[in-house]
């Protein structure tokens, strides 16, 4: 396919080293508990292996609902307006094969998550790239000029924002909306991780029927490797990504992983109080080394501005931290670790600082 040609992988570095700051991962691993709880869970299904998981996925999208409903009680959330997929990657790759593809437009609003435009091009959707602001806030008349302009079939915000860690606040989703021809998506990777004076763009939902609301068990819920993303929409959307998704797409060990981790949601999601304090004093320290940092709503940081941040990077990876090279040119991001971890990240960039000077 010549329309392949000359593009890469998806390749943020899996380096074997010591402290792993560059995909947004939480640090904590399940706890004895839930590790044992998930091993029960596992054991179960691992007797009816031999037949096909439940396609739909009933019983995983009602805890799903529960959860959002808990998360924001206006939802008002059941199992036929929650859908579930291998991770929100997934989950974003069906939406577009549903409601974009070949001779539809997407546009998103730069700096902003890069799978975004990816899958776009794998499901043959144009994109464009629209700008946020300076301040990497998305002001409302600019985007709703944009959406004028190009009358995209889909718009994707991202809400706090990867990799800057803005949130954006409901006025600005409600410009959107007013404005878009077609779909909105409000990709809420880390919507767990946001201010508790925000409001997730749930509350939107029983307004909107042409806005979908992504999340996923990867950051906040500390559950990456299960691969589990979902979001919430009007059922006429779940109606049309039944279309497109695969048969038995989420295994019955996922699906009993993940119902099996949304029991230990308070649990889990007990991390977040944590990571926000870890993240609020990361931005204090590197402020006081006179860098220039994004505000963040999220659980990583975007920092800078370096003339050469590769250089920069890689003096951290020589001694053993690895961050990430991404968004603007000139600024790197950093995932909140634990206090240890952000530690050895401090140590790690006074050095590095000293000698790309
Ligand atoms: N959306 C955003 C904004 C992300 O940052 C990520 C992962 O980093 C994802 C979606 C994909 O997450 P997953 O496929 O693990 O659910």
């Amino acid at each position: 396919r010549d329309d392949l040609r000359g593009r890469e992988p998806y390749g943020a570095p899996q380096l074997d080293v010591p402290v792993r700051l560059n995909t947004n991962e939480n640090p904590y691993p399940p706890s004895p508990e839930l590790v044992k709880a998930l091993g029960d869970a596992v054991a179960e299904v691992a007797s009816s292996l031999n037949r096909y998981p439940d396609r739909d996925a009933v019983a995983l999208r009602a805890d799903l609902a529960d959860f959002l409903n808990r998360d924001t009680p206006g939802a008002d959330l059941t199992a036929e307006r929650v859908w579930a997929a291998n991770g929100s990657n997934e989950v974003i790759q069906q939406i577009l094969q549903a409601f974009g593809g070949p001779g539809r437009t997407a546009l998103g609003f730069e700096p902003s998550y890069s799978m975004h435009p990816i899958i776009a091009h794998v499901t043959g959707t144009r994109w464009i790239n629209a700008q946020r602001d300076e301040d990497f806030g998305l002001d409302p008349g600019k985007a709703v000029a944009a959406i004028e302009e190009h009358r995209p079939d889909v718009v994707f915000l991202t809400s706090p924002n990867n990799p800057t860690g803005t949130a954006l606040p409901l006025e600005a989703i409600e410009a959107v909306l007013a404005a878009a021809p077609g779909m909105v998506v409000v990709d809420e990777a880390y919507g767990e991780f946001r201010r508790e004076d925000t409001l997730s763009a749930l509350e939107l939902l029983p307004e909107h029927p042409r806005l979908i609301v992504t999340r996923t068990m990867s950051k906040a819920f500390a559950m990456a490797g299960t691969r589990l993303g979902y979001l919430a929409a009007d059922p006429a959307v779940i109606e049309a990504l039944l279309l497109v998704r695969l048969p038995y797409h989420l295994s019955s060990v996922t699906q009993a992983v993940a119902r099996t981790a949304l029991a230990y949601a308070d649990e889990l999601l007990g991390s977040v109080d944590t990571l926000r304090a870890e993240r609020d004093l990361l931005v204090g320290w590197l402020r006081s080394q006179g860098l220039r940092v994004a505000d963040s709503d999220a659980n990583f940081v975007l920092f800078g501005t370096f003339p050469d941040r590769r250089r920069v990077w890689q003096a951290m990876l020589d001694r053993g931290v690895l961050i990430r090279e991404v968004g603007p040119p000139q600024w790197l991001r950093v995932t909140v670790g634990t206090s240890a971890e952000m530690a050895a990240f401090r140590s790690a960039l006074t050095t590095a600082l000293k000698e790309t000077q």
